[in-house]
C-alpha cells in the first residue's frame, strides 16, 4: 500500500532536527533507517503529518572512544557497528548482538538508533544495551538529557523519549577484556527472537569476577537477569556452576504469549539459553 501524504523535512544538524520536531507538531515522526517505520506506514497503521529524516546529519553517525566510554551515534548501521573496531574490542556483547539482526540488506540501512527507539521487546539490540548499562543522550528543545538503559524502556514500543525528543547517541561503558555471547531463539533464520539472551562476563584465573546477563523477548522490556549474575559472581567458571545459575534464569520474567509459545515455554527457554550463552561467553 502507499502511505498517507506527508510533509518530509531533511535536517543537517541535531538543532535543526530538534526544531523541524518542535515545529511540526506532535503528529511528526522521526525517519531513521526506515526498516520498521516504513512497514507500518505502507501498512497505513500510523499517518504521521510529517517524516523528519536525520540521514543527512553527519554529527550522529560513527562510533568514538571518550576514556572509558564508547560513543556510538544514533544513525550508526547495524553494518557499521558490527565492523567497527571499537566496538569489537570494548563491547563484544554489542557485536554479538548485532551480528543477529536481520539480513545483511536490513543490517545496512537500519540503525543502532532506530532500533532502540523503536524499542520492540523482540529486537536484539536493547538486552545487550541494558546489559551494558549505557546510558541513551536524548535532546529535545530544553537541551540535553542523560538517561539510563534501565529507565529508557518503559514498556512495548514505549521508551522515555518525549514526541518532541530524538535519541542522539548512546553511551556504552567500555567491558575490555570481557568476553561475551548473544544466544538468539528463532523460528526462522532472520527472523525476530523468540527468546535471546545476552551475556558477557570477566574472569580471572577460573572465577568468574563479573557477569552481566539480560534477556530479550521475556517481558515487556528487555529483562536484567540479575539473580543469574547474582549466583555466577565468585563461582568458579565450570559448566555446573553455570548451570546452576542459568537455572534462575526465568526468574521475575513475564513473556508474552503467542504463536510461538506460552509462558512456560519461553521460561524453558530462558534458562536453556542463558546456560548455553553462558559456557559460550566463558569459552
Ligand atoms: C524483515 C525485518 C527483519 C528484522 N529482523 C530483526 C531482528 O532479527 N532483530 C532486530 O533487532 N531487529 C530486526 N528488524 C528491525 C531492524 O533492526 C530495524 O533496523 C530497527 O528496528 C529500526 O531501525 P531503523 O533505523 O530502520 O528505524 P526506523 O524504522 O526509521 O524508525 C523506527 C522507530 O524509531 C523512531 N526513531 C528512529 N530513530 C530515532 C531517533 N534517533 N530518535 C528518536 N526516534 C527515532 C522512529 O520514529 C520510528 O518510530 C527487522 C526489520 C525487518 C524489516
Amino acid at each position: 500500500m502507499i502511505p498517507s501524504s506527508f510533509d518530509y523535512v531533511r535536517p543537517s544538524t541535531v538543532d535543526e532536527a530538534v526544531q523541524a520536531l518542535a515545529s511540526a507538531g506532535e503528529d511528526a515522526k522521526i525517519i531513521a533507517g526506515g526498516q520498521s517505520l516504513l512497514p507500518v506506514l505502507r501498512m497505513r497503521l500510523a499517518a504521521p503529518t510529517a517524516l523528519i529524516d536525520l540521514g543527512r546529519v553527519p554529527e550522529l553517525r560513527g562510533v568514538r572512544e571518550e576514556g572509558g566510554t564508547l560513543i556510538v551515534g544514533s544513525m550508526t548501521t547495524h553494518y557499521e557497528v558490527q565492523g567497527d573496531h571499537l566496538i569489537a574490542e570494548h563491547a563484544a556483547l554489542l557485536k554479538a548482538a548485532t551480528d543477529t539482526v536481520a539480513d545483511p540488506q536490513i543490517r545496512h540501512r537500519g540503525t543502532f538508533g532506530g532500533a532502540i527507539a523503536h524499542a520492540d521487546p523482540a529486537g536484539d539490540l536493547l538486552a545487550p544495551v541494558l546489559a551494558l548499562g549505557c546510558e541513551l543522550v536524548l535532546a529535545g528543545p530544553g537541551g540535553r538529557r542523560t538517561v539510563a538503559a534501565a529507565d529508557f524502556f518503559r514498556d512495548l514500543f514505549t521508551t522515555a523519549l518525549a514526541p518532541d525528543e530524538l535519541l542522539v547517541e548512546v553511551r556504552v561503558p567500555k567491558h575490555t577484556g570481557w568476553r561475551a555471547h548473544y544466544e538468539k531463539f528463532n523460528r526462522v533464520a532472520q527472523a525476530w527472537s523468540m527468546v535471546a539472551v545476552a551475556a558477557t562476563v570477566r574472569t580471572e584465573g577460573d572465577v568468574v569476577e563479573e557477569a552481566r546477563v539480560a534477556l530479550t523477548n521475556m517481558g515487556s522490556t528487555p529483562v536484567r537477569a540479575s539473580a543469574v549474575e547474582a549466583a555466577l559472581v565468585g563461582a568458579p567458571a565450570t559448566a555446573e556452576s553455570i548451570q546452576a545459575a542459568a537455572a534462575h534464569a526465568a526468574e521475575g520474567t513475564h513473556p508474552p504469549v503467542d504463536g510461538n509459545g506460552d509462558v512456560e515455554y519461553r521460561q524453558h527457554l530462558a534458562r536453556v539459553l542463558t546456560g548455553r550463552a553462558l559456557m559460550a561467553a566463558v569459552g
